[in-house]
């Protein structure tokens, strides 16, 4: 059945099912074809299939259903012996959209071409879902006694949406209560020669602020213009940030990161990572200059500044007595919105613009959230900006740090600060460390198609996926 439905694609496609695929390939393809695009998600035709592959291998199986229909999380528990608390892998199961008219191939038929699986969610975070269902069914199969639960979950809304994870911890945490977790965060990059140059280990998420610049101006007939137009006077603020951009802001972890960049990359881009690490300011700005051409790198380096929505006027003959504009910042855990707001009035210089936080209503217009659910929102990003970076000297970093050597002889590993936000501060916010990496080799071309078009990954890369993630668990969990 399966080779068949394969076959749907090109011949170039039908040349691949001559060869056998492995089985996280196979379960790659079958999650791609389960169309999850968040939204709306249909994260339950996820959790109806991994039921199917769990539930025979005697998994104990939880679906939690949301108040949206077909929109569930999948939760499976593989007994052990109860003397240490669970580990838990997460991943979730919903993709972003396409744009169909660019992709070379169907995004939701799940084809296999050239020693790659294409398709929607490949690489964020299907395959990663894949890789890590794989390893705990493997466990199972081959029946290795546990010392603790693993937990497998597969996540709904993760992308977008108001039932994701952390929906799920306020309603079922006794099912997701873990001692650490694995989840999606850093990377395994290799190099166009197929090297593995090194692997980051993600231990804490960038938060999010967004802030509101309002600026004022006399509301008149357009048929006499007045020198204080509220639009200029906006589009002169936004035009100053423009030309701004912060400052480095290292934590401990990306000073990690820069530095093993600094051991693996070639002249001249070593010399920039140390000069970075340097305490020469005129050094710093040149590397950053350099480094900060590669947007992940700029990105994962200090506080990011993106204008996102601006709003202004409501008729072509009144000029509007405000102009406002929203600007999203990603930013280094422990930034306050009060310094943010400070360095903004620095940067604008004009006592008619006035800075405020704006509402998490705003950045979504046309979703509805009731008056509470933008509360939880609040009050959720807030304890995810003062949330602590996951330990080192963990029992299950050790282990994946271990495990990442073996499987990859050549690599360096590090920690790393995830460039966004991701579902792991559900666990984060409760002092449960989550450790964060895509588990699968791969390069920037690769990376380059995430969330983008004909997102791909690589058998191979699958495979030695499954590999770590097995070893991992049983240096964790095993009797
Ligand atoms: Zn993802």
């Amino acid at each position: 059945m399966f080779r068949r439905l394969l076959c749907l694609g090109t011949v170039a496609v039908c040349t691949a099912c001559a060869a056998d695929l492995p089985p996280v390939a196979q379960l790659l393809v079958e999650l791609i074809r389960l169309d999850t695009s968040n939204p709306p998600g249909n994260e339950g035709k996820a959790a109806e299939y991994l039921k199917t592959k769990f539930a025979p291998l005697g998994f104990e199986i939880d679906i939690i259903q949301t108040p949206q229909a077909g929109k569930a999380h999948f939760i499976a528990r593989l007994r052990g012996d109860g003397s240490k608390k669970p580990v838990l892998l997460a991943a979730h199961s919903d993709v972003v959209g396409v744009e169909r008219e660019k992709w070379s191939v169907d995004p939701f038929a799940g084809v296999v071409k050239d020693g790659y699986v294409l398709g929607r969610g490949a690489i964020d975070f299907k395959g990663g879902l894949a890789v890590f269902a794989q390893a705990v069914l493997n466990i199972a199969k081959n029946k290795v006694p546990l010392k603790r639960d693993i937990i497998f979950l597969s996540e709904a809304d993760e992308e977008g949406g108001l039932y994701n994870t952390r929906w799920l911890a306020d309603r079922a945490w006794d099912k997701i209560d873990c001692e650490f977790s694995l989840n999606e965060g850093g990377w395994i990059v290799k190099d166009k020669a197929g090297k593995v140059l090194y692997a980051s280990i993600s231990t804490a998420d960038k938060s999010g602020i967004s802030l509101k610049l309002t600026a004022k101006g006399t509301s008149t007939h357009s048929s006499m213009p007045r020198p204080d137009n509220a639009i200029y006077t906006l589009a002169k603020a936004l035009a100053a940030l423009s030309e701004y951009d912060t400052k480095p802001k290292l934590t401990p972890e990306t000073r990690q990161f820069f530095s093993a960049l600094g051991e693996v990359s070639p002249e001249p881009m070593a010399t920039h990572f140390r000069n970075l690490l340097s305490d020469d300011p005129a050094k710093v700005a040149v590397a950053d200059k350099y480094i900060s051409e590669d947007t992940l790198l700029h990105a994962i380096m200090r506080n990011t500044i993106a204008p996102v929505l601006m709003n202004a006027g409501f008729r072509g003959n009144v000029i509007p007595g405000s102009a406002e504009a929203t600007i999203n910042f990603r930013t280094i855990p422990g930034t306050t919105p009060e310094e943010l707001i400070e360095e903004l009035q620095g940067v604008i210089k004009d006592p008619r613009v006035e800075i405020t936080v704006a509402s998490m209503r705003s950045m979504a217009p046309g979703a509805t959230m009731t008056p509470e659910q933008t509360k939880q929102m609040e009050e959720m990003m807030r304890a995810s900006r003062n949330s602590k970076p996951s330990p080192q000297d963990n029992e299950l970093y050790k282990a994946l740090a271990k495990s990442l050597s073996e499987v990859y002889p050549t690599t360096k590993v590090t920690p790393y600060l995830f460039q966004a936000g991701t579902d792991s501060g559900a666990w984060r916010m409760r002092g449960i460390p989550v450790y964060g990496i895509y588990p699968y080799p791969i390069d920037h071309e690769d990376l380059k198609r995430m969330h983008g078009n004909d997102e791909r990954v690589p058998i191979s890369s699958l495979e030695s996926g499954v590999d770590l993630i097995y070893k991992t668990l049983l240096a964790v969990a095993a009797k």
